[in-house]
């Protein structure tokens, strides 16, 4: 029975059903198919609940699964309505990070606490984020660039606000280096620091690669690393995911990303670099980050083997990103000819279009008949296609004893 000191505006009956919940998915493991963007409140509470009791965060901190619950509802409120800086993209990498610790082997290097701060780092590691990035409150001279300064503003933000909970949910009873660490690592999520943990990662597997297989101590200060380079994997998954997944989450961060670019517009700021809504594409900004993030995934592998999982879902996914940029480009050609079909049932077939460019069509066609053809068009007979060009429209008589089992307009971009 959870039962909540701060929360108290949790009705008896939402507690049943996050408890209700957290029983269920229990039972379920947890892989990187699991979306968070298909829960509600409810569900996405007994999720994080549930990933935390299995990493052991509660019983590592000495705590009661409601007194983690009450955590949580506070660390989500603190999170804002920005498109993607949510409290979803929190348990999102929480998801991730649980995964990465367990199915690919990454807590063999840990120990319960080390795992247990990367846990709630991940929970806390955006907490306030507004929905504009760093440079954005550089520029903009903001209320926290005024009180962070010029460096990591965001993250500096997160961690008083992670501090602030920690305390009063005395978490750090037991821990007290549990601030400093937590500190570390929300700090170590700043993009800024991406070349150093890469760099961090190839050390991390040189000297591990030197210890024997039967060395199971490392030193805090190389699990600390491999913590930092564990949480950035996470934080910068989405485009790695199983291709639905990413696609919703790009669909997100492209949507904080072009709001930020029009904000900049409107204050007369400098333009932040790939953030124009007029210039810059979903799949070039998508397909951009992917590719820069890239060489950090490959240099996971010689530290996590099973992470090259990671690496081919990147190429699956811009695959995926080539595909679909080729079919909305066919529909848009498509609909700005403006092609009317009407159903070839009718005798009379009137095709026509407001496209400057002159389209082929293929009339698949069974009849014989050649009195409704104009003499010029060859036909096709293995076929029987028609292929005809015209300009504005055409209009095509069918007779009874013919049938005309299909009309397809090729655009000539499309050929
Ligand atoms: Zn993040």
């Amino acid at each position: 029975m959870l039962h909540l000191k701060f929360n108290k505006d949790k009705s008896k009956q939402e507690l049943n059903a996050i408890e209700k919940k957290f029983k269920q998915y229990s039972k379920e493991k947890i892989t990187p198919e699991f979306n968070v963007l298909s829960l509600n409140r409810t569900d996405i509470y007994a999720h994080v609940l549930r990933i935390f009791v299995q990493a052991n965060v509660h019983s590592t901190l000495k705590v009661s699964v409601s007194q983690l619950l009450d955590f949580l509802i506070d660390v989500a409120e603190k999170y804002t309505e920005a498109p993607y800086h949510t409290f979803y993209h929190a348990a999102d990498i929480v998801t991730m990070l649980y995964y990465l610790c367990h199915d690919l082997n990454a807590n063999k290097y840990l120990t319960h606490l080390d795992i247990t701060f990367l846990m709630v780092a991940a929970l806390c590691h955006d907490m306030g984020h507004p929905g504009y990035n760093n440079a954005f409150q550089k520029s903009n001279k903001t209320d926290l660039a005024v009180r962070y300064g010029d460096e990591s503003i965001l993250e500096s933000y997160s961690v008083d606000l992670t501090v602030e909970l920690i305390k009063k949910h005395k978490l750090d009873k037991k821990h007290k280096e549990m601030n400093d660490i937590l500190t570390d690592l929300i700090l170590s999520t700043d993009m800024a620091y991406h070349p150093k943990l890469q760099q961090e990662s190839h050390q991390l597997f040189n000297t591990w690669s030197q210890l024997t297989a039967t060395t199971h101590t490392f030193p805090s200060e190389d699990r600390l690393s491999l913590s930092r380079i564990l949480l950035h994997t996470a934080d910068i998954s989405n485009t790695a995911r199983p291709w639905s997944i990413s696609k919703q989450w790009s669909d997100l961060i492209v949507k904080e990303i072009y709001n930020q670019g029009d904000e900049e517009k409107k204050l007369k700021l400098t333009l932040s670099a790939g953030m124009d809504r007029d210039v810059c594409s979903q799949k070039s900004i998508t397909l951009k980050f992917a590719e820069m993030i890239k060489p950090f995934f490959e240099s996971l592998v010689s530290l996590l083997p099973k992470s090259h999982v990671l690496v081919d879902s990147l190429a699956s996914n811009r695959i995926q990103w080539e595909c679909l940029e080729l079919t909305k480009k066919r529909k848009m050609r498509r609909a700005s000819s403006d092609i009317i079909i009407q159903p070839i049932t009718f005798k009379r077939i009137r095709l026509g279009f407001r496209s400057q460019s002159y389209p082929t069509v293929l009339y698949h066609h069974q009849s014989t008949s050649k009195k409704m053809l104009p003499a010029s068009f060859p036909v096709q007979k293995s076929h029987h296609l028609l292929p005809l060009e015209f300009k504005s429209s055409f209009i095509y008589g069918t007779s009874a004893n013919s049938s005309l089992e299909s009309i397809v307009l090729y655009h000539p971009y499309d050929q």
